[in-house]
C-alpha cells in the first residue's frame, strides 16, 4: 500500500517531489537534531490522488490519526484537549516553493473549551483569545472560502472602538468579544457554525491545502515560473508554537546573506508578541533582526549558530522562519533562498571561497537569465534627478513607467503598451499578474522580506519596498510624498532598486557595470563583476560548444567579439540590402533583360565587397558564415496595394506613365500569397540568374583581398533554404566557377573556404545524408524550421493565437523563444545523424534566435552541436549556458 504520510524524522531534503519543499527540509532539519516543533507531512501524491479524484485516498484518514496519535503521545498532550490542548498548524508545501501562493491554517485545535486550557496552561487570557480568533479568522478564509474583509473589517472596527491602530492594545475582553464577531461572520458567510470538533477542524484543513493548489494566484504564479501544473502540494502537520506569548516572544525571517546583494552580514526582520505571517504582512513596523541581541541574546546566539550550521549544510545561501516562544527558539521552516541575479553571482564564488564547493557547482548556481539580468542598464549616475524618496532597494535594477495603483489597472496600460510601475501600499498575492506587467513595484511598507520583495526577485524585476516617507492611497489612485506632492496614475516615475531611490519622471539609463566591462568601456572590478568575471572564464575553460554571434556588419561584428564570439554563424545579406541600395535590388528582381540586371549587379559588387571587408577585419582569425540573399521577395518591392491605389488615381487623373503600369504589372506577377513560402532563398537564387555568383564572388573577393595582407579569412557560403540536393548543387557549381576566377585566388590557389546549408525545412532535415555529400556545414536555421515545422509564420501566430495557447497551457513557452525540443529538436538531430553518418566532420551549428535561449543551448549541446550562434548580446548567456551545459550532472 502507498505510504501518504511520513513523520518529520522520516524524511529529508532529497523528498520534495514527494514531501514539498517545506516538509523535506522540516525532516532535514529535524534530522540534524535542530529545534523543530515534531510533526508530520502528507505527501503530494495523496494531493494528486485527491485532485484527480474528487475525494482523499483511501487509508489516509487511518494513516493520519495513526501519525497524530504519535504527535500526541509525544506531546503528552491531545489534539484540542480542553485542559490543556495540543494545537497545530496545517501548512502548504509544494516541490518549488510558491510564497503566499497557497494556504496555511494556524492553531488548529483551539474551541469554546480548549480555549480556556490555553489561557490557563499559558498563564494568559489575551493569548488564548488573540490564537482563537486567528483561527477562526484563518479557517474561515481559507477553508470556508469567506472574504478575508469581514474579518479584517471587524478587527479594525475593534481597534477603532478602542481608539489605537496596534493590536497590541487589544485586550483579553476585546478578543473574547472578537471571538464572538468573527463565528457571526462565519455563520452569517459560510451558512455553518464554525467547526468545534479539532480533528473535524484539521481534516478540513488538510483539504483546503489541497484545493489551494488549484487557486486562480497558484494558477498565474506557475504560470510566470513555469512551474508543472500538475505536480501537487504537500500538507505539513506541525505542532504550534507561540510567537503571541508577550514581549519575550516574537517571529522573524531571516537570510544567512543578504539576497539582494551576496554581501554576508544579518539579513532579516524580527517581530514582538506576533503570530505566523505578521512579520511579512506589513502589519507593523518590523525589527531589524540585529536588535535580537539586545531582547534576547541566548536567542539571537542560537539562531547565528543555527544559521552557520545550515548554510555549511546545505551550501548555500538559505531562508529560514523562526518563532521564539518565552524565551526558547524554535525553527519553522528552511530553504535554499529565493537571490537575485547579483547574489547569485555573488554568493556562488564566496561560496568557492569558503571551500564549500567547487567552480563546476558555482557554475550550476548561476543561470543565463541571471546574467542577462545583469547586463540590464542602470540609472545614469550623473543625470540630473529629482528624488521622491527612499526605500528598501528590495530588488534590483531600474525601471521607469506610468505610476499605477492598482493590478487591473497595470495589466490593461501594460497590453495598451504602457511601461508602469505598480504601486501599493503593499502587495499581496492578487497583485501577481500587476507584478507581470510591471516594469517594477514599489511599496510603501514592508521589508525585503515582504511579499512584494520576494516575488520580484524571484522574478527578477525591480522593487523599492518600505518607502514609509510615502503615503499611498489606492483607492484615490495617488500618492503622497513628504513635502506634499501628490503623484497620481499616469504620472512617470523612476525607481532605482539597488539603492532604493524613487525619482519623479524618467531618468536616463547607462550600462550596467556587468555590461560595461563586457564591453571594455570599464576595468572596473567590483565585488559581482569579479564574480562574474570567474564564472565566466570557468564556463569558457570547460565548454564544448563553440559560441558565434549572428552580427551582419563589420561594427555588430567587432562588439560580438568583445562579448566573447568565437565567429560568425550567421550574416544575413538582406540586411545589406535594404535602405538606399533597395531600389537596386527592386531592380534587380524586375529586370527583363540580361543587360539590365547585369548592369545592377555590377552596382552592388562593390558595395559587397566592402561589407564582407569590415566583417572579416573584425573577426580575423575566425569563422564567418555569410548566408546567400534570402529575403521574403515582397521586403524589396513596393506593397502591391498600395502601388494599385496609386496607378488607379494616376489614371483618374489622367497622369499614369507607362513605367508605373508596367511596374504594376510587375508587382503584380511575383505578388505573392505567401512570401514566407514563395520565391525566396535558394529558390530566388536559381530564378535570378547572377545574383548568387555576384555575392559569392564578393565574399572570395574580399577574402583573397585580405588573405593577401595577411590576414586570416574564414569565409563559409551558406546557401539559405535549401530542401534537395540538386538545389545545393547548383549553387555550389557556381561557387566552384567564381572561386576559379583569378580575382579570388591567392598565390594562385583559390581562396580558402567552405560551402554548406542551411537546415530550416522538414525535407532538408530528412534528406540530409544527401544533402551532406556536398554541404561541408549545416547550421540549422531554427526559425524558420519551427515555422515550416509547425505549419505557421510567425508575425501571424504571435499576434494571434499564441496569447490563447499559452494562456490555456497548450505552450508551456513560446516554441520560437525555447526550442519545441520533440518536434523541431527531434529533426535536429534526425538531419545531424543521417549528415554526419556520410560526412563526420561535418559541421553542426545553429544560428536561430534559440541560440541564446538557455534551455536550447542544453539541447544543442545533448545534440552534438559544434555551436551554436545568437545575437551579439545573447554571447555572454550561451557562453554561460554551454559552460552549463558541458557540467550539468544531468550530462
Ligand atoms: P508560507 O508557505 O506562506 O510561508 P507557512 O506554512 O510557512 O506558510 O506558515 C505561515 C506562517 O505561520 C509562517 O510565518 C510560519 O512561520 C508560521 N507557522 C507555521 N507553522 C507554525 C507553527 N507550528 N508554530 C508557529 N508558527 C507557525
Ligand atoms: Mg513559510
Ligand atoms: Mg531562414
Amino acid at each position: 500500500m502507498t505510504k501518504f504520510v511520513y513523520d518529520f524524522a522520516e524524511g529529508d531534503r532529497d523528498q520534495k517531489d514527494l514531501l514539498g519543499g517545506k516538509g523535506a527540509n522540516l525532516a532535514e532539519m529535524t534530522n540534524l537534531g535542530l529545534p523543530v516543533p515534531p510533526g508530520f507531512t502528507i505527501t503530494t501524491e495523496a494531493c494528486r490522488v485527491y485532485l484527480a479524484e474528487g475525494s482523499e485516498p483511501p487509508g489516509l484518514a487511518d494513516e493520519v490519526t495513526e501519525h497524530l496519535v504519535a504527535l500526541e503521545k509525544a506531546m503528552g498532550k491531545q489534539l484540542g484537549q480542553a485542559d490543556d490542548p495540543l494545537l497545530v498548524s496545517v501548512r502548504s508545501g509544494a516541490k518549488f516553493s510558491m510564497p503566499g501562493m497557497m494556504e496555511t491554517v494556524l492553531n488548529v485545535g483551539l474551541n469554546d473549551h480548549s480555549v480556556h486550557g490555553l489561557a490557563s496552561q499559558a498563564g494568559d487570557d489575551r493569548f488564548a483569545w488573540d490564537s482563537y480568533r486567528r483561527l477562526i479568522q484563518m479557517f474561515g478564509a481559507t477553508v470556508l472560502g469567506i472574504e478575508a474583509e469581514h474579518f479584517g473589517d471587524a478587527l479594525e472596527d475593534a481597534k477603532k472602538a478602542k481608539g489605537t491602530t496596534n493590536d497590541l492594545d487589544l485586550d483579553a475582553g476585546d478578543f473574547t468579544a472578537l471571538v464572538e464577531t468573527f463565528k457571526g461572520v462565519v455563520r452569517e458567510h459560510a451558512g455553518r457554525d464554525f467547526p468545534q470538533d479539532p480533528r473535524e477542524q484539521m481534516d478540513l484543513a488538510i483539504r483546503a491545502v489541497f484545493d489551494s493548489w488549484n487557486s486562480p494566484r497558484a494558477h498565474i504564479y506557475r504560470r510566470q515560473e513555469r512551474i508543472p501544473a500538475d505536480l501537487g502540494t504537500a500538507v505539513s502537520v506541525c505542532s504550534m508554537v507561540f510567537g503571541n506569548l508577550g514581549m519575550d516572544s516574537g517571529t522573524g525571517v531571516a537570510f544567512t546573506r543578504d539576497p539582494a546583494s551576496g554581501e554576508q552580514g544579518i539579513y532579516g526582520d524580527y517581530l514582538q508578541n506576533a503570530q505566523g505571517e505578521d512579520v511579512v504582512a506589513g502589519i507593523r513596523n518590523t525589527l531589524h533582526l540585529t536588535e535580537l541581541e539586545r531582547i534576547d541574546k541566548a536567542a539571537y546566539d542560537e539562531l547565528l549558530g543555527i544559521m552557520t550550521t545550515l548554510e555549511r549544510h546545505y551550501r548555500d545561501l538559505c531562508d529560514i522562519e523562526f518563532t521564539i516562544e518565552r524565551g526558547k527558539l524554535w525553527m519553522l521552516q528552511t530553504r535554499v533562498g529565493k537571490r537575485t541575479a547579483a547574489a547569485a553571482f555573488t554568493v556562488a564564488v564566496q561560496l568557492v571561497d569558503e571551500g564549500l564547493i567547487d567552480m563546476d557547482e558555482a557554475l550550476q548556481r548561476v543561470t543565463g537569465h541571471q546574467l542577462a539580468q545583469l547586463m540590464f542598464p542602470r540609472f545614469d549616475r550623473d543625470a540630473e534627478k529629482e528624488r521622491l524618496t527612499t526605500g528598501m532597494n528590495a530588488s534590483p535594477g531600474a525601471a521607469s513607467g506610468i505610476a499605477v495603483f492598482d493590478s487591473p489597472t497595470a495589466v490593461r496600460r501594460a497590453k495598451a503598451g504602457e511601461k508602469v510601475l505598480l504601486v501599493r501600499r503593499e502587495t499581496n498575492p492578487d497583485d501577481l499578474d500587476g507584478m507581470i506587467a510591471a516594469e517594477g513595484v514599489l511599496t510603501s511598507r514592508g521589508g525585503r522580506t515582504s511579499h512584494a520583495a520576494v516575488v520580484a526577485r524571484g522574478m527578477g524585476k525591480t522593487a523599492v519596498c518600505g518607502a514609509e516617507e510615502l503615503e499611498v492611497d489606492v483607492r484615490a489612485k495617488k500618492m503622497t510624498t513628504p513635502d506634499g506632492r501628490e503623484i497620481v496614475e499616469g504620472d512617470t516615475i523612476s525607481i532605482d532598486g539597488t539603492n532604493g531611490e524613487v525619482y519623479l519622471g524618467e531618468v536616463p539609463v547607462v550600462s550596467s557595470p556587468v555590461m560595461a566591462w563586457f564591453e571594455g568601456t570599464s576595468r572596473e572590478r567590483d565585488e559581482l563583476v569579479d564574480a562574474v568575471d570567474r564564472i565566466m572564464q570557468h564556463a569558457d575553460g570547460v565548454r564544448r560548444l563553440r559560441v558565434r554571434a549572428n552580427a551582419d556588419t563589420g561594427e555588430d561584428s567587432a562588439l560580438a567579439r568583445t562579448f566573447g564570439a568565437e565567429g560568425i554563424g550567421l550574416c544575413r545579406t538582406e540586411h545589406m540590402f535594404l535602405g538606399e541600395r533597395r531600389e537596386l535590388v527592386e531592380n534587380l528582381v524586375l529586370a527583363e533583360t540580361r543587360d539590365e540586371r547585369e548592369k545592377q549587379l555590377q552596382a552592388l559588387l562593390p558595395l559587397q565587397i566592402e561589407d564582407f571587408t569590415a566583417i572579416y577585419r573584425a573577426m580575423a582569425g575566425l569563422p564567418v558564415t555569410i548566408r546567400l540573399l534570402d529575403p521574403p521577395l515582397h521586403e524589396f518591392l513596393p506593397d502591391y496595394t498600395d502601388l494599385s491605389v496609386e496607378v488607379a488615381l494616376d489614371r483618374e487623373r489622367g497622369q499614369l506613365t507607362e513605367e508605373k503600369e508596367e511596374l504594376l504589372a510587375n508587382v503584380r506577377r511575383l505578388h505573392e500569397q505567401n512570401p514566407m513560402l514563395g520565391l525566396r532563398g535558394v529558390r530566388l537564387g536559381i530564378a535570378v540568374p547572377g545574383l548568387f555568383a555576384m555575392q559569392i564572388r564578393a565574399i572570395t573577393r574580399a577574402a583573397a583581398t585580405l588573405a593577401a595582407e595577411g590576414v586570416t579569412v574564414l569565409p563559409e557560403i551558406m546557401v539559405p533554404l535549401v530542401g534537395t540536393v540538386q538545389e545545393l548543387q547548383a549553387v555550389a557549381a557556381e561557387i566552384a566557377e567564381v572561386v576559379a576566377e583569378p580575382e579570388s585566388a591567392v598565390d594562385g590557389k583559390p581562396v580558402e573556404h567552405q560551402v554548406g546549408t542551411m537546415i530550416e525545412l522538414p525535407r532538408a532535415a530528412l534528406v540530409a545524408a544527401q544533402i551532406a555529400e556536398t554541404a561541408q556545414f549545416f547550421s540549422f536555421g531554427t526559425n524558420d524550421l519551427t515555422q515550416t515545422t509547425w505549419g505557421f509564420s510567425r508575425d501571424d501566430v504571435e499576434s494571434s493565437f499564441f496569447s490563447e495557447y499559452l494562456e490555456t497551457g497548450i505552450f508551456g513557452v513560446s516554441p520560437f523563444e525555447s526550442l519545441d525540443t520533440e518536434g523541431v529538436g527531434e529533426l535536429v538531430e534526425i538531419a545531424s545523424w543521417r549528415g554526419r553518418e556520410v560526412r563526420h566532420d561535418l559541421k553542426l551549428g545553429i544560428c536561430g534566435e534559440h541560440g541564446g535561449d538557455p534551455d536550447s543551448v542544453h539541447f544543442f549541446h545533448r545534440a552534438g552541436l559544434d555551436y551554436v550562434s545568437c545575437s551579439p548580446f545573447r554571447v555572454p548567456v550561451a557562453r554561460l549556458e554551454a559552460g552549463r551545459a558541458a557540467t550539468s550532472p544531468e550530462g
